[in-house]
């Protein structure tokens, strides 16, 4: 009788985290506006003690992991992951109870789809009906608005798979049934395990400041070299060979050659941003797919490879493209990089300047 309510439950699970992954599908499509809205938002944050939330979330994540053996980076690569696609709330809809994390679990995956009371807190009833729900704070309720709850019901899904980086892969994508989920939570967990901090908010020029160079804002205009699609970058002039550097903390997505990019690389930041680089002569050689740079580091030199088959070269004046695009969970926006850029460029010159 045991084993057989065992299995139901567990079919009733599996229909549940199915229905989660058709609610993530409907609740996150964004408009274009969205990439300039989270941007504010992150400056918000960053105006109002970032330092403080950041220290109260590793906080809650290492005490998370002491109770269930999953490791902090894990929670906070899920928690991350989530606060970079959310949408921002409307002044409506934004919540009585500020939280620290931005988990954000749907009800019918919280309370369970069949659950005729889809605010249900009741632990005994939420898991009669399959759902995701747990008390993690201990006040006996199941609060899908509660930090330690939710926290607490993500590590009992994720204990079900083990605790190597591919169990943990496969509980999440058991949980998202999104390969591009799964694939980001991966890769900040690997950042955030290989810094040992929630903090990866350096940046860097991407060539070395006091050299020559010369760029300006293109956004949105012809682009220059062939083709009619719009501009999704900025071009920096400079002579062929020049070092190019990782304007961010972040990890290598991406690494060869694209028939218009060349030879190019791309990098992924904590903040769900995937940074571009085009055209280049070659690669730092150390580097392969998968592997952590830091602000600064050197991922390659500049060139003009593209408009072709690989290796081609010439077709145009060596300079660096640099784009950004941020993930809002199903696709991918670009954004001008020039105010980074100059905002960066500007860093590093008073950064110098105060040196000498
Ligand atoms: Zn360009």
């Amino acid at each position: 009788m045991l084993a057989l309510f065992r299995i139901t439950a567990i079919r009733k699970t599996v229909l549940c985290l199915s229905a989660a992954a058709m609610l993530w599908g409907e609740s996150h499509p964004e408009a274009a506006a969205a990439a300039g809205r989270s941007l504010s938002a992150v400056s918000d944050e960053a105006a109002s003690g970032k330092e403080n939330i950041s220290a109260n979330r590793k906080e809650l994540y290492d005490q998370m992991s002491a109770a269930t053996g999953i490791a902090w980076f894990r929670f906070a690569a899920i928690d991350q992951y989530e606060r970079t696609i959310a949408k921002k709330k409307s002044s409506a809809e934004v919540q009585t109870k500020p939280r620290l994390t931005g988990i954000s679990i749907p009800a019918p995956v919280w309370c369970g789809p069949l659950n005729p009371d889809q605010g249900d807190q009741a632990q005994e009833s939420i898991s009669f009906f399959g759902g995701f729900g747990k008390d993690g704070s201990g006040d006996g309720l199941a609060d899908p608005e509660n930090d330690a709850d939710v926290l607490y019901s993500m590590a009992r899904h994720l204990m079900k798979y083990g605790d190597s980086s591919s169990d943990f892969n496969i509980g999440v994508w058991e949980y998202y049934h999104n390969g591009r989920a799964t694939q980001r939570i991966a890769q900040f967990a690997k950042l955030y395990e290989h810094f040992g901090r929630l903090d990866l908010s350096g940046s860097a020029f991407p060539l070395p400041v006091g050299k020559i160079y010369s760029y300006r804002s293109t956004w949105g205009t012809g682009r220059s070299w062939g083709g009619a699609r719009i501009h999704e970058g900025t071009d920096l002039f400079t002579p062929h060979g020049m070092t190019v550097r990782s304007t961010c903390f972040g990890i290598v997505e991406t690494k060869g050659w694209n028939r218009y990019g060349g030879w190019r690389i791309g990098i992924r930041d904590i903040e769900n941003r995937y940074h571009y680089y085009a055209h280049l002569a070659g690669f730092e050689k150390s580097l392969s797919r998968g592997d952590i740079v830091a602000p600064g580091q050197t991922i390659g030199w500049v060139g003009s490879s593209g408009y072709g088959k690989p290796g081609t070269q010439g077709k145009f004046p060596p300079h660096l493209h640099y784009g950004i695009y941020r993930d809002r969970g199903i696709t991918e926006w670009a954004f001008d990089p020039y105010p980074l850029l100059k905002q960066w460029e500007n860093q590093e010159y008073r950064a110098l300047k105060k040196k000498k």
